[in-house]
């Protein structure tokens, strides 16, 4: 595809207007302020992947080819098939979700205005306990769908049924990190351990699967959830298939007293000691940390996923974001499951992500619109380990987006970057483009029947309360 007159959210996450993109299978190929050459399809491979970008860009109008040719919505080009017209429009990388429970979608809504431990007690694992099959694989496939209606490509999705997830995650189109995440309370011996065996089984078959878009990921549900012996089994098992790590992590403030009162420290320290983050790791949520806490979590490199709606909806506390960007660490953001959220709408998320970090701050000049806007898309991709993605770049992964900037919540337009963090709305979003393949289009769901998934996912829900 090449998206011409188009805005352009550029690598160093400043803006650029009236830009052409293309793209050729599931690549980034050409950036530049006028239209690729019609004849490139004979160049050389190098040529075809050099990036040309000028300092001074086309404001609006139509946008002459380089050989006078002025391409028109709906033509063709030789080399990047269908011509995209931008007019109006934003191009940006796509929102990867660095932590969710897909499944639980048939959750949404049910159990509100709870505590975490009663929300999970009286409401979430009941529920869980009459899951099966069919239920997961729709309830999957309607997370994938409202996923990719918010511009997600990618989500660190921890939870079980894996073999239904991956089914659903594969019809759509999308990339996951998935994890089968292991909670052993009650075993004693690994062998006797359902969630252990299902997560190196899981590892096994479907680590790269689908031409590498799903990544498998050990997982240790959390500390409060496991014992020691099992800590450190899980993080053997990461270094042992060389997979990355992803945990729940200082959730809750009883959650962090209570690691402390077990084993004389905090959960991030605790965790550290039993070798979970001597793998490329992902902790969840992080809300109660110490300095010394960040210090870890900077010196072993791991990634932080901040879920700030579901943070706030279960009162558990608001992440301390500018203090983990002082260290340097690489936070991204995750929506966790909308039982808890209860949207996966990610401008949403990224706006209350930007204000709760400035409040918690209480300094309005942190969380500039550029921090916020990587921690959304590149830190993400980041801690997914998918190093060639999260950028509109030369040679990276086609992970774009498109969004509507001629509508009234984003008119008048003073700065576009903070438009898109405080105007933006998620339904704003006219394009979802994953690994070069265009999965929603004004809305239309190229890849699946949304009706049918949302009929599914219902009559599963009613099947399982009926069962409780
Ligand atoms: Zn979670």
């Amino acid at each position: 595809m090449l998206f011409k007159n188009i805005g352009l959210v550029t690598e160093d996450f400043s803006y650029r207007e009236g830009m052409y993109v293309g793209t050729i299978e599931d690549r980034i190929v050409y950036i530049g302020e006028t239209a690729p050459s019609e004849d490139s399809g004979s160049a050389p491979e190098e040529e075809l992947f050099k990036i040309t970008v000028s300092s001074n860009p086309r404001k609006s109008g139509e946008s002459s080819g380089c050989c006078g040719h002025v391409y028109k919505s709906g033509e063709t080009h030789p080399l990047y098939g269908e011509v995209y017209d931008g007019t109006g429009k934003v191009l940006m990388p796509a929102f990867y979700n660095a932590h969710g429970h897909s499944p639980m979608c048939l959750m949404r809504g049910y159990g509100e205005n709870l505590p975490l431990d009663r929300w999970l007690n009286e409401k979430i694992f009941p529920f869980e306990d009459k899951l099966y099959s069919e239920a997961v694989y729709w309830s999957t496939l309607l997370t994938m769908a409202e996923s990719i209606r918010y511009g997600i490509v990618s989500t660190s999705d921890m939870y079980y049924f894996i073999d239904d997830m991956v089914r659903a995650i594969s019809v759509s189109g999308m990339k996951s990190n998935i994890s089968r995440a292991v909670a052993s309370i009650g075993c004693e011996k690994l062998e006797d351990c359902i969630g252990y065996r299902e997560m190196r089984e899981t590892i096994m078959m479907y680590d790269g699967f689908a031409n590498g878009k799903i990544i498998v990921e050990a997982s240790a549900h959390a500390e409060y959830t496991n014992s020691e012996y099992f800590l450190r089994a899980i993080a053997e098992t990461a270094k042992e298939f060389d997979v990355r790590m992803h945990v729940h992590v200082a959730e809750t403030e009883s959650e962090t007293k209570g690691c402390i009162e077990r084993y004389g420290r905090t959960p991030v320290a605790f965790l550290a000691d039993c070798g979970l983050f001597d793998v490329p790791a992902n902790a969840a949520h992080c809300v109660w940390l110490t300095d010394e806490d960040r210090d870890i979590l900077a010196e072993k490199k791991v990634s932080v996923s901040s879920n700030t709606v579901s943070n706030m909806k279960l009162a558990s506390g608001i992440c301390d974001v500018p203090a983990l960007y002082a260290k340097g660490i690489n936070v991204a953001i995750g929506t966790d499951s909308v039982a808890s959220n209860n949207s996966l709408n990610f401008f949403e998320e990224m706006k209350l992500f930007a204000l709760c970090g400035k409040f918690r701050a209480m300094d309005p000049s942190v969380m500039t619109p550029e921090q916020v806007l990587h921690s959304a898309t590149r830190s993400g991709a980041i801690a997914q380990g998918r190093m060639d993605a999260g950028l509109i770049k030369e040679g990276f992964k086609a992970d774009l987006i498109v969004v509507d900037a001629s509508v009234p919540n984003m008119k008048p337009s003073h700065d576009i970057l903070n438009a898109l963090i405080y105007s933006a709305d998620g339904k704003d979003i006219c394009l979802t483009m994953c690994d070069g393949k265009v999965l929603y289009r004004d809305g239309i769901y190229m890849t699946m029947d949304v009706e049918r998934a949302m009929a599914e996912a219902e009559n599963a829900t009613k099947k399982i309360l009926s069962l409780m």
